[in-house]
């Protein structure tokens, strides 16, 4: 009987494991033809500066509109985009796409402003990178003061690596920062090697803020260590006024959340500009 269903057991995993990886063959088929279909969109969340209230910054969020799927969130996607590679040709669609926006903005008469944009593990470890992002800019025109790219910290194993590819694209004019700040594993030794501009304090720390004093203590500590090194500390996930008040006394600069505003398509992004212009 225990044999039975042990080879009933089989079965049923094979079933599944087809299952799984027929839906992963499609998503995969799916993913590579949503370029040249154009589904793809970026999204932009506002950065608000603390001290004026107001827009300083935006990141550029991917989404895929799925003709039969809907709206397909980024964590459903880009994990299977980075194990198969295809991720470098989204990320460089997303690059040109978030500069040409952002110089879009700079040429309606919008004060300018930098756009954030996710780099991921395979872009990072690409050749040439320096060379694509610098014909991105050339090609779309805008000042590489205006662009920000946003690594993780699972990008800073190999520091030396890193800290060459990162010099190498700061020299271009660009900024760069840490994005998901605590969340990873990794040694803060590449803090001081890194050119880096801005640390993103990861949301789970900022969820729990008001609850958990730990979490309190990290968002604090996290971002006195920011101004010792000079550099300047986002707040990634501020849904309350309580927290904004916490990280507001704790001298964060900026904060990204549903507080101010979700991810929103360019248009009404850009209605955000004219309700803090007038
Ligand atoms: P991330 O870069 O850390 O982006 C912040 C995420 O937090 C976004 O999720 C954003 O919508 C969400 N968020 C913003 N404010 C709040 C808030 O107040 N509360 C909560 N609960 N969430 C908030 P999203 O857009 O689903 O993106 C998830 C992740 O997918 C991103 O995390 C980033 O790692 C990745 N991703 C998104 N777009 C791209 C892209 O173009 N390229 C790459 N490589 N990765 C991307
Ligand atoms: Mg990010
Ligand atoms: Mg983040
Ligand atoms: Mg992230």
């Amino acid at each position: 009987q225990a044999k039975e269903f042990g080879r009933n057991s089989v079965q049923l995993y094979d079933t599944v494991f087809n299952e799984r990886s027929m839906e992963r063959l499609n998503l995969e088929n799916d993913m590579r033809n949503a370029l040249e279909k154009g589904e793809y969109q970026l999204y932009y969340q506002p950065q608000i500066s603390i001290h004026t209230g107001r827009i300083v910054g935006a990141e550029a969020l991917i989404r895929w509109n799925h003709p039969v799927r809907g709206m397909v969130p980024p964590d459903e996607f880009i994990p299977l985009a980075e194990d198969t590679g295809f991720i470098v040709e989204i990320g460089e669609w997303v690059l040109r796409e978030a500069c040409t926006q952002n110089k879009k903005w700079q040429d309606m008469g919008y004060p300018p402003f930098p756009v954030s944009v996710n780099l991921s593990v395979r872009q990072f470890l690409q050749q040439k990178l320096k060379e694509k992002v610098q014909g991105i800019l050339e090609e779309t025109g805008l000042d590489a003061r205006y662009l920000v790219l946003e690594i993780t910290e699972s990008m800073t194993s190999d520091v030396d690596y890193a800290t060459n590819c990162l010099l190498e694209l700061k020299s271009l004019g660009l900024q760069i920062s840490i994005d998901d700040f605590g969340k990873g594993y990794s040694s803060l030794s590449y803090l001081k090697k890194f050119p880096i501009s801005t640390l993103k304090i990861d949301q789970s720390f900022v969820r729990d803020l008001m609850e958990d004093p730990n979490d309190a203590a990290i968002v604090s500590t996290i971002i006195a260590m920011a101004h010792h090194l000079k550099l300047k500390v986002i707040a990634e996930g501020v849904e309350t006024e309580e927290q904004l008040k916490y990280l507001t006394q704790n001298k964060c600069n900026e904060v990204q959340g549903y507080l101010f505003s979700p991810p929103l398509p360019d248009h009404q992004f850009e209605q955000k500009l004219q309700e803090m212009i007038s």
